[in-house]
C-alpha cells in the first residue's frame, strides 16, 4: 500500500527533535506568545525574506486577518471587491465573506490551474481593491504579470500561499519589497498554513502572515491578540487567533528540512514526468524551475471514477484537490449561478497522486510502472 501521504513517517523523522522541544515547552510553561513564537516568526519572515512574520491560529485566519488589517488602515473598506481564483480551496473565499468583502470568481489558465492575467483584465472593475493569488499545488501563480497588472491600477495583492512554502522564482520587476522573490515576499502580504498537511506542517493548526509593511505587521499583530499591544489595553477590535508556542518550536525544527523536502518533491514529481507516459493521464505542467514545491501532483483523467477503483485495487492513495468548486458548495450558494466553465470542467477531471519527501524511490518506480498499466 502507498498511503497518499503518510504523517507519522513525515513527523517521526524529527521525533527525537520534536520530543525535546516539548519537553522544554512544558518545563517553561509559556504556552501563549512564548520565546519560540517570537523566534519562529523571526526565523520565518527571514526564510521568506520579509521584515515581519505574525503567527496566526491557522491559514484561514490569516487571510482574514490580512483583509481585515487593509481596512483598520483604510486600504480597504466594506463592501470592496476582492479577486479570487474560482478553483481554490474555500478559505481563500472565506476569508473574503468573514472580512465583509465581495469576491469576484476568476476563472484559472486551464494549463497551470492558477489564475488567469486576462481573465483577471476581463474581471477588474472600478470597485475591486484586491487580488489574493492562490499559488495552487505549490506552484507560483503568473507573479510577474500579477504584480504589474496590481502596480499598474493601484491594487493589494495578496498572496495565498497555503500550499507553496519554500517556492522561488527571480523577478524582473520592481516590488514593495526587496530580494529574494520567495513565496511570502512577492505581494504585500501573505497567508500561510502549517496545517499538518502542508509542506511545513505543525502538529496541529497553525497559519502566519508575513509582510514587509511595517503597519500592517502592527495592525495584525493586535488583530491576532485582542486588538491589544499591552497586556490589557485594547486599542481596537480584536480576535484571539496566536500561533501556539509548542506548535512554533515543533515548525522551528520542521523549517530546517523544508528547502530539502521541497527538492525531494520536485525530484519526484521530475520522475513522474518522465516515467508517466500513459496518453490517459494529462500531466500537469511543470516549467522544471524552482518556482514549484509539488504539494500536489495533480492529474487528469476522463473518466475519474473508473481510474480511482483502479487505483484502489492497486493500493495506491489518492486525494481530490477538490470534487466541489466553491461556488458550487452549498455554504456558497448566492454565488451558484455563476458561469465558471473551467474551474467546473477541471473539477470533474483532476486528482491527485502520492508526492511526499518520504516517498522511496521503489514506491516512486512502482508508482510509475502501475500508472502505465491503466
Ligand atoms: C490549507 C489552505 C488554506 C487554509 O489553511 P487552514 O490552516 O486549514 O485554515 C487556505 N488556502 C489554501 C489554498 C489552502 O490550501
Amino acid at each position: 500500500m502507498i498511503k497518499f501521504l503518510d504523517l507519522h513517517k513525515i513527523n517521526n523523522r524529527f521525533r527525537k527533535e520534536l520530543e525535546d522541544s516539548f519537553s522544554k515547552s512544558l518545563d517553561a510553561s509559556n504556552y501563549i506568545l512564548g520565546s519560540n513564537s517570537l523566534k519562529f516568526e523571526n526565523e520565518f519572515a527571514q526564510f521568506c525574506g520579509t521584515k515581519h512574520c505574525v503567527g496566526t491560529a491557522n491559514g484561514l485566519d490569516a487571510l482574514t486577518l490580512i483583509l481585515k488589517g487593509f481596512i483598520q488602515l483604510d486600504k480597504l473598506k466594506k463592501g470592496d471587491k476582492v479577486i479570487v481564483p474560482a478553483n481554490t480551496f474555500i478559505a481563500t473565499i472565506l476569508s473574503v465573506l468573514h472580512a465583509d468583502l465581495e469576491p469576484v470568481f476568476v476563472e484559472p489558465n486551464p494549463e497551470t490551474y492558477n489564475l488567469s492575467i486576462d481573465e483577471v483584465k476581463n474581471a477588474t472593475t472600478e470597485d475591486v481593491k484586491a487580488i489574493i493569488m492562490v499559488h495552487l499545488y505549490g506552484q507560483l501563480a503568473d507573479v510577474e504579470n500579477l504584480l504589474q497588472f496590481a502596480k499598474d491600477n493601484d491594487l493589494l495583492l495578496i498572496e495565498d500561499a497555503a500550499q507553496a512554502h519554500g517556492a522561488e522564482t527571480t523577478l524582473n520587476i520592481e516590488r514593495p519589497i526587496s530580494y529574494p522573490a520567495k513565496v511570502g515576499s512577492i505581494g504585500y502580504a501573505a497567508a500561510f498554513s502549517f496545517y499538518p498537511s502542508k509542506n511545513l506542517g505543525a502538529l496541529g493548526d497553525g497559519g502566519a502572515v508575513t509582510t514587509s509593511d511595517s503597519e500592517l505587521f502592527e495592525a495584525i499583530s493586535m488583530l491576532r491578540n485582542y486588538g491589544s499591544k499591552e497586556k490589557y489595553k485594547h486599542e481596537i477590535i480584536g480576535f484571539n487567533s496566536r500561533l501556539d508556542d509548542v506548535q512554533a518550536a515543533f515548525l522551528r525544527i520542521k523549517l530546517k528540512a523544508l528547502d530539502a523536502d521541497n527538492q525531494k518533491r520536485r525530484a519526484i514529481a521530475q520522475h513522474y514526468l518522465e516515467g508517466i507516459t500513459n496518453p490517459k493521464l494529462k500531466l500537469p505542467f511543470y516549467d522544471g524551475s524552482d518556482n514549484h514545491v509539488f504539494y500536489a501532483f495533480v492529474v487528469e483523467v476522463e473518466d475519474r471514477l473508473d481510474f480511482t477503483k483502479f487505483l484502489d485495487k492497486n493500493n495506491i492513495g489518492w486525494l481530490i484537490h477538490y470534487p466541489i468548486p466553491p461556488h458550487k458548495q452549498q455554504a456558497l450558494s448566492q454565488f451558484s449561478d455563476l458561469k465558471l466553465p473551467i474551474t467546473e470542467h477541471i473539477h470533474k477531471r483532476i486528482i491527485s497522486l502520492p508526492i511526499s519527501p518520504i516517498l522511496t524511490d521503489d514506491e516512486v518506480k512502482s508508482l510509475i510502472n502501475t500508472l502505465n498499466t491503466y
